[in-house]
């Protein structure tokens, strides 16, 4: 059985190396196992003498060396490894012509990696210690579709534009206004045509370092499609965007497959993947330790394995459990007991009006929270808490509230122990670990990738004491598994303190999966805003979808809500009758 020994380096304890290699069974015996790099002074595995006993691994910092033994039907060479005890990838995604193909998978687990191989901007060394040529990749693919993608590539006949994860690196490379970036790209000539269609033309002549997240999103991807290709890579495009603004880059990255044009996309968005592709990879494994690349899919049924987390052609479970949208809590909330309530609330805050008719939260209320962005979210819940009082109108029983910020704080070379502390003496196995945060916790806040900041940002906002919580996207950066650890982590936590709270997101699934009632803001960005509800789910979604002009349905294996194509017979029947969303 193949077996891979990785060491996380960042994690690994130098002062352990010693002790590690002194009870190593296979060190015992006279051989060398586990050495000692003098580079780093941390500790090198040799995966062909390692028996797996697994001592290391349990003696060690938690999370600090992985042992895991392969299936011998999948893999044979990695297509990759980082480093000697490094991350391993295995087999290799397929851009297809004239189609939008997805990868679905958890963060660290090599997507990124796969179309960095696929874009050339990185050769890969096939588990060695140097770049393989593409002629060994070419005979090691030999008979797959990676092999003809693999030719072109090496031939030079093919042209790659990729748009990359972190879209606010950008401004660290680039200089000038948003008009000047994009002209220096523009080989199709298509720069006013393509900023109309992703709504930049406002913001031509604005500096490249003063655009917001989601505007900085939506110049990344057109800065990609301006550029002449043969195939597009998009890696998580609908970060920073809310939900007219996703649906809208997704039409785009749809329109530029072609039959001699292949699209790739990376994404969390479970909705907007299912809008966007048409086939889809998953990749599977462990984060941070080995990566499999599946077969290819149909984008419907690929969403629903990856839920199941079970891969039927590959007979390999990847999830103890399925995820359904079927058990959704909705008949959950009975409490009656109100916690705050309002009536004709009006607020002026510099040029920005807000006002709300009147509604109410109960105990243990989940309240997702849809609109977009700078419509007054934020504000409203400031005057539930009483830090703003409204101008007029009333508000009964001022709670305590809890909040985290749509954008994280992340200077502090503050131990991530020592900000957690709160958390981790009161409510460690609720909290920290099922947020996988103990193996952050000797780390410093200024060192954690965006996913990581995000789920620290959750614990400390729910160890706070409070009456309701705000959590402002909190699925950003996160990916699809830890989208629906959150959700059953804050409704266990309102279910079992009594507490309630408030969830503003983009991600339509992971407010199907984890709220009750919702309200939604309406309005004009930075000038209007109107807080309406809490409704029931139903009609909540069906007063924001009519807005959207889209209908959803559900589907009838996974029970989760997809978006029906627009002029469908589905989408006209459920528009005629007024049913723009299934709750069930
Ligand atoms: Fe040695 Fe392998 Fe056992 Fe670790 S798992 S102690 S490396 S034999």
């Amino acid at each position: 059985m193949p077996r891979i020994a990785v060491v996380n380096r960042q994690l690994f304890n130098p002062h352990e190396s010693q002790l590690m290699a002194d009870l190593c069974p296979v060190n015992r015996r006279g051989e060398p196992c586990i050495t000692i790099n003098p580079a780093d002074k941390k500790i090198d595995i040799d995966e062909k003498l390692c028996i797996g006993c697994g001592i290391c691994v349990n003696r060690s910092t938690p999370g600090s060396i992985s042992i895991i033994n392969l299936p011998d039907e999948l893999v044979s060479l990695p297509v990759h490894r980082y480093g000697r005890n490094g991350f391993h990838l295995y087999n290799l995604p397929v851009p297809q012509f004239g189609k939008v193909v997805g990868i679905l998978g958890r963060n660290g687990i090599g997507k990124s990696t796969a179309l960095k191989i696929l874009s050339g901007q990185l050769m890969p060394n096939m588990g060695g210690e140097t770049e393989a040529k593409y002629e060994d990749l070419i005979s090691f693919f030999k008979g797959s579709e990676a092999q003809a993608y693999l030719e072109r590539l090496k031939n030079k006949t093919i042209k790659v534009s990729y748009k990359p994860q972190q879209v606010d690196l950008i401004p660290k490379a680039a200089k000038g206004t948003v008009k000047k970036v994009l002209e220096k790209v523009d080989e199709k000539g298509e720069l006013a045509e393509i900023t109309t269609l992703l709504e930049l033309t406002p913001i031509l002549e604005n500096d490249i370092t003063k655009i917001s997240g989601g505007e900085l999103q939506r110049v990344a991807i057109a800065a990609t499609a301006l550029r002449k290709a043969d195939v597009y890579f998009f890696d998580e495009p609908s970060s920073y965007l809310d939900i007219r603004q996703r649906l809208k880059v997704s039409r785009f990255i749809r329109d530029l497959a072609d039959k001699n044009t292949a699209v790739m996309v990376v994404e969390h968005d479970l909705i907007i993947l299912d809008y966007m592709t048409e086939m889809l990879y998953l990749l599977y494994g462990k984060e941070g330790v080995y990566g499999i690349c599946s077969g290819i899919k149909s984008t419907r049924n690929g969403i629903n394995v990856y839920l199941s987390g079970y891969l039927k052609d590959e007979n390999m479970r990847f999830r103890d459990k399925a995820i359904t949208f079927k058990e959704r809590a909705e008949t959950r909330r009975g409490e009656s007991t109100v916690q705050v309530s309002w009536a004709g609330l009006k607020k002026k805050l510099g040029k920005f009006s807000l006002e709300s008719e009147g509604g109410s939260i109960h105990r243990k209320d989940i309240i997702g929270i849809l609109g977009e962005n700078g419509i007054g979210k934020t504000s409203f819940v400031k005057l539930l808490a009483g830090v703003d009082k409204a101008d007029t109108g009333e508000i009964e029983e001022s709670v305590r509230v809890s909040y985290k910020p749509q954008y994280l704080e992340s200077s502090s070379d503050e131990l991530v122990e020592n900000v957690l502390r709160d958390a981790i003496d009161k409510y460690n196995t609720q909290i920290v670990e099922t947020l996988g945060l103990q193996f952050l916790l000797t780390r410093k806040v200024n060192e954690l990738s965006g996913g990581e900041l995000q789920r620290v940002a959750i614990a400390l906002c729910l160890a706070k004491e409070a009456d309701l919580y705000l959590l402002d996207e909190p699925s950003a950066y996160l990916d699809v598994e830890q989208r629906l650890i959150v959700s059953k982590l804050i409704r266990d936590f309102m279910d079992l303190y009594g507490k309630s709270c408030m969830v503003v997101d983009h991600d339509l699934l992971f407010l199907d999966y984890l709220s009750e009632r919702l309200m939604v803001f309406e309005g004009q960005p930075a000038v209007r805003g109107k807080a309406t509800g809490p409704f029931p789910m139903g009609e909540g979604m069906t007063k924001f979808l009519k807005e959207l002009a889209l209908t959803f349905r559900r589907d009838p294996d996974s029970g989760r809500p997809r978006i029906n194509k627009e002029g469908s017979v589905l989408d006209r029947e459920q528009k005629a009758s007024g049913k723009y969303y299934y709750t069930a």
